[in-house]
């Protein structure tokens, strides 16, 4: 892989760099997707990647039905000139069709989804018609053949593909497959992910405080958004700063998992032994990623297991996981890459911005009274600042070559509802 893009107009983008779309590109290339499928029942393949393209058995709607409360009669027998008087034959109702056709000058009592008779090809709605007697009804001119009538097939015709393998099953799927009849589909098995913490300095919650420690946040975080990836996430908690805890925490962790995820020990003045031991254990690649927050990135393979070395601070953690994990960790789950829906909006502030990296700040998107939208920035966007991904809604991307962004510039915003 190239890594030595040529920026020569941005001061500020180191030569020893790689752009994020770099990096990016390189882990999508490495990573393969699981083949492992196994069926489970329609009810519990929510969050699941299908394996395989589904198609349907059945018409839905299964009969042409009426979308509506009223009478169902011939498109040609309606009344052009004068009202008509119709006999009303029968009713058919959801699951209670009519038994038998409908002649000319004849009409059936029917509700929204229920069948249409034989020979009828139109409803009139009853808040059109005038009823006579009990057994026959009034019809004026105005109406249209073939009105308020839902064909059969016409949402789904028996025969076509209704999902395509790699699709993210969400609700109205599992509603789309039970609506075709179908008891259970074959998915992707989970993938496996175990992740841990470095850090001498790091106390679990529960524990005191001492002098110089801080609580383990980043656990937490990146549990969180393993639970939302739906992956099979191994907690291994917290490994000690030291060369045979290291080691021994990296084999772990790839003897059971597809990939392995850790935060902090990566950045420059940290102990070189990480990088030994990884390089004994596998091959890892240390990069400085052009981005802001996340300069320091590892990216590589541990035995037969993914690598991830996130940066320590606890918003560079979510930033790279949003950035590069996550779509990692979809490619391998099987799921069909989509980029997240990325809006443009004019921001209320100016920022401050250096060329030659990408920058995530963190951002408030807000809709005024007449729906328009603006970005606000959140405030102080120090990596170690939670808070500022706290209060957000929103990423505010800023790309490599964007310097200082005046009031009221359109900028990128990335909705978190489209990646969290
Ligand atoms: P490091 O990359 O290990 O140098 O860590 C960078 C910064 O992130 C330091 O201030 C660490 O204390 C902090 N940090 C590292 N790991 C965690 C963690 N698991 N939770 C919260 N903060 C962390
Ligand atoms: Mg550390």
């Amino acid at each position: 892989m190239n890594t030595k893009p040529s920026f020569s107009c941005m001061d500020d983008f180191d030569p020893e760099s790689i752009t994020p779309d770099q990096a990016a590109e390189h882990i999508q290339s490495v990573v393969q997707p699981v083949m492992e499928t196994e069926t489970v029942p329609t009810m519990e393949a929510l969050d699941r990647v299908l394996a395989v393209e589904i198609r349907s058995e059945i018409d839905v709607p299964g009969h042409t039905n009426s979308a509506m409360d009223g009478y169902a009669v011939r498109g040609q027998d309606l009344p052009v000139q004068e009202p008509k008087t119709f006999t009303l034959i029968g009713s058919s109702f959801a699951g209670h069709p009519h038994d038998g056709s409908v002649d000319s000058g004849e009409c059936v009592r029917i509700m929204t989804g229920g069948v249409m008779p034989d020979a009828a090809d139109t409803v009139v709605i009853q808040e059109r018609i005038r009823a006579v007697s009990d057994t026959e009804v009034e019809i004026s001119p105005g109406e249209r053949p073939g009105q308020n009538v839902r064909a059969a097939g016409e949402d789904i015709a028996a025969g076509s593909a209704i999902l395509e393998p790699g699709h993210l099953l969400g609700p109205a799927d599992l509603g789309l497959l039970a609506s075709v009849g179908i008891t259970g589909v074959p998915v992707r098995r989970r993938i496996r992910v175990a992740f841990f913490s470095t850090g001498d300095e790091l106390r679990e919650v529960g524990e005191p405080l001492e002098d110089g420690q801080i609580y383990n946040s980043n656990r937490y975080t990146l549990s969180a958004m393993l639970r939302h990836l739906h992956v099979d996430a191994l907690d291994l908690g917290v490994v000690r700063d030291d060369r045979a805890a290291v080691a021994q925490a990296f084999h772990d962790a790839s003897e059971q998992a597809d990939m392995v995820i850790t935060s902090g020990g990566i950045s420059v003045g940290e102990a070189d032994y990480v990088k030994e031991v990884l390089s004994e254990l596998g091959d890892v690649n240390f990069w400085k990623v052009a981005i802001k927050p996340g300069r320091p990135l590892a990216f590589g393979r541990i035995g037969e297991a993914k690598f991830f070395g996130l940066p320590g601070n606890p918003v560079s953690v979510m930033v790279t996981f949003y950035q590069f994990v996550r779509p990692a960790l979809l490619r391998m789950a099987g799921a069909t890459e989509q980029s997240p829906l990325a809006l443009r909006v004019p921001i209320t502030s100016s920022l401050r911005k250096r060329q030659g990296r990408v920058e995530y700040q963190r951002g408030i998107l807000q809709q005024a009274e007449d729906g328009s939208h603006t970005v606000s920035c959140t405030g102080a966007q120090g990596s170690g600042i939670l808070t500022s991904m706290s209060q957000a809604n929103c990423f505010i991307v800023l790309p490599l070559e964007q310097g200082r962004v005046e009031e009221g510039t359109i900028v990128e915003v990335i909705p978190f509802s489209g990646i969290t």
